[in-house]
């Protein structure tokens, strides 16, 4: 009878993957109380350290076998383990439970394990508590070697091709090891999409599925599996039709990454020769691996929210700049748009408790721009590391929230004042860096022009400009039903952006979900929208649909579209229009 199993999926590029089931039970095998005596500590403490020194050699190799291509962030995962393999924290401690307790090495580090895991869980963030998963796999590792015995546990000398891993729990540095001996998809039962395993296993472009516990009692050796990391289960002893299925659905999804692959160096110009930008939103540094892969010729939206996050204080202007330093000289001459900082309502940190409103509607509170102004210390050091970022590659720089034009004035006499500042201290930037308006409010919509006549660019962010036009919010399930992108309000919102762009001759971007939403793409090129934003996973979706687009027709039936759009429901105009 099938077993399906449901746990937390990972899906990448790739998000089906068939093969035998290895069964990897390290970190599993439990660990037992030995005595010892007195004259055999030294020899316990010296069969630990070969322990510790064997994981870190482990640990090394994987270093060096990192591919070039892999994002940086991996080497600093494995970094953190090598780090944690030097810390007196964990093993001064061991060697002193194994002098005091007369025990063996095992059990000391089990106990020591217990002690900084409980640290862990205790803290309140998601984020640190996630950290816990790293003390966790520096601890496996050791006891891996300490109950071999070996200098090299048995599974990391297998050859694993086509088989799907089995496994307790999974280490940044298995995950990658496993994946060169030929792993194709992982199913643990601990870990989650925070995890630094889950970021590489999405890097390493294979699924996985995280947190079913106990599926290493639950699933045989060698017995054929199906991971399906887009809705995070996992099939074992299926009958034929259902292996057909998923064979006929990973094949299919093959074939057609692959088709899309061949896009990727294509320009992106429609069928009748109009050119069209296609930009990535990146949240974190290491997107920008994922910006180039996907071909994008710019990155529309850097949301630098992150940076402030997971910490007690605010970033510094050095701080700030160091991030953007790195993310330029990745993105390799490709511009990047640097949106200032947008906290608030969601996107909330440690340290903004302290100046965030207590508002009951934060939406509507004192948030991003808002924030910023009101805040100088909080600002002009993000402003000064933007200008100064400018002189090292193209950027430019966006803001968020605007509502009245006046802000802009005020936001445009800071910069010019930081400007003046930064020639003081004799530090370089781009004098004509260009600066941008994000429309995520009904009044910025409908002022456009006053706007547009401020800046230099615009970005359409819908899922505010949605949130705040139909007032319903973003973050609530009870209302999420009436998030409709295709409600005429909105239609014509975005259609008096794009005019209003094209009248003044300033170009006009979209940096919401619609951009990479394959269902509006016709019905925006038909809208007159030339560069579009997204996560960079949508880019080549997006492209194939522009590929085959004609504008001037789109042109023309969008304009139907809107003749028609208090009769007919939207949807309906939008799917006629979706049928080339
Ligand atoms: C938007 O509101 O559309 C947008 C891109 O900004 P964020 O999702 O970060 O609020
Ligand atoms: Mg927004």
């Amino acid at each position: 009878m099938t077993i399906a199993l449901q746990g937390i999926g990972i899906a990448s590029s790739c998000p089906i993957a068939l093969g035998p089931a290895f069964i990897d039970v390290r970190g599993r095998a439990s660990v037992s109380q030995m005595a010892i005596t007195p004259a055999q500590v030294d020899a316990e403490i010296a069969r630990f350290d070969l322990a510790v020194a064997s994981a870190r050699h482990a640990l090394q190799r994987v270093c060096a076998q990192i591919p070039r291509n892999m994002p940086i962030k991996i080497a600093e995962f494995i970094d953190a383990h090598l780090l944690m393999l030097e810390d007196a924290a964990l093993l001064d401690d061991v060697r002193r439970i194994v002098t005091e307790h007369l025990c063996n090495a095992e059990w000391a580090l089990q106990l020591q394990r217990d002690v900084l895991v409980r640290v862990f869980d205790q803290m309140d963030d998601p984020y640190l508590r996630t950290r816990r998963d790293d003390i966790e796999h520096v601890v496996q590792s050791i006891q891996s070697f300490l109950q071999t015995d070996t200098q090299e546990p048995a599974v990391d000398r297998q050859d694993l091709n086509g088989c799907v891993v089995v496994a307790y729990d999974l280490t940044p540095a298995n995950a990658i090891l496993l994946h060169q001996r030929g792993a194709v998809a992982f199913v643990t039962e601990s870990g989650g999409p925070m995890s630094h395993t889950a970021i590489l296993i999405r890097s390493l472009g294979i699924p996985a599925v995280m947190g079913i516990h106990g599926v290493t009692r639950y699933l045989h050796p060698d017995e054929l599996l199906i991971v399906d990391g887009e809705t995070g289960t996992v099939l074992a002893r299926t009958d034929e039709r259902t292996l057909h299925y998923f064979r006929q659905r990973r094949q299919a999804l093959g074939d057609r990454q692959q088709r899309l692959r061949e896009l990727v160096s294509r320009p992106t110009r429609t069928r009748d020769g109009v050119a069209i930008s296609l930009l990535a939103n990146l949240e974190l540094p290491e997107d920008v691996h994922a910006a180039r892969i996907n071909g994008a010729v710019g990155v529309g939206l850097y949301r630098t929210e992150f940076l402030y996050m997971n910490r007690a204080d605010f970033p510094n202007e050095e701080e700030h700049l160091a991030t953007y330093t790195a993310m330029i000289a990745g993105l390799d001459g490709i511009p990047i748009t640097i949106r200032t900082l947008d906290l608030g309502v969601d996107k909330g940190c440690e340290a903004f408790a302290h100046c965030g409103s207590t508002a009951r509607n934060p939406a509507l509170g004192l948030r991003a721009i808002r924030l910023c102004l009101k805040e100088p210390d909080l600002f002009q050091p993000q402003l000064r590391a933007i200008l100064r970022a400018s002189a090292l590659g193209p950027v430019r720089l966006m803001l968020p929230l605007v509502t009245h034009a006046h802000e802009l004035d005020t936001v445009l006499a800071l910069i010019a004042q930081v400007k003046q500042q930064l020639d003081h201290d004799g530090l370089n930037y781009d004098a004509a860096v260009p600066v941008g308006a994000m429309i995520e409010v009904p009044a910025a919509a409908l002022s456009a022009r006053a706007i547009a006549r401020r800046m230099d660019f615009l970005s359409i962010g819908t899922n505010d400009l949605i949130q705040y036009t139909l007032a319903i919010d973003r973050l609530d399930d009870a209302v999420n039903y009436l998030f409709d992108p295709t409600h005429p309000a909105i239609l014509r919102l975005i259609r008096m952006v794009i005019e209003a762009g094209q009248a003044l001759h300033v170009p006009v971007s979209m940096c919401g979900e619609m951009a990479g939403d394959p269902r509006f793409t016709r019905l925006l090129l038909g809208l007159g929208l030339r560069e579009f934003s997204m996560q960079p996973g949508a880019l080549l979706d997006i492209k194939e649909i522009i590929l085959a687009a004609d504008v001037q027709e789109l042109q023309r039936r969008t304009a139907q579209l809107f003749a028609h759009l208090d009769e007919t429901d939207p949807r309906y105009l939008l799917d006629a229009l979706n049928r080339a």
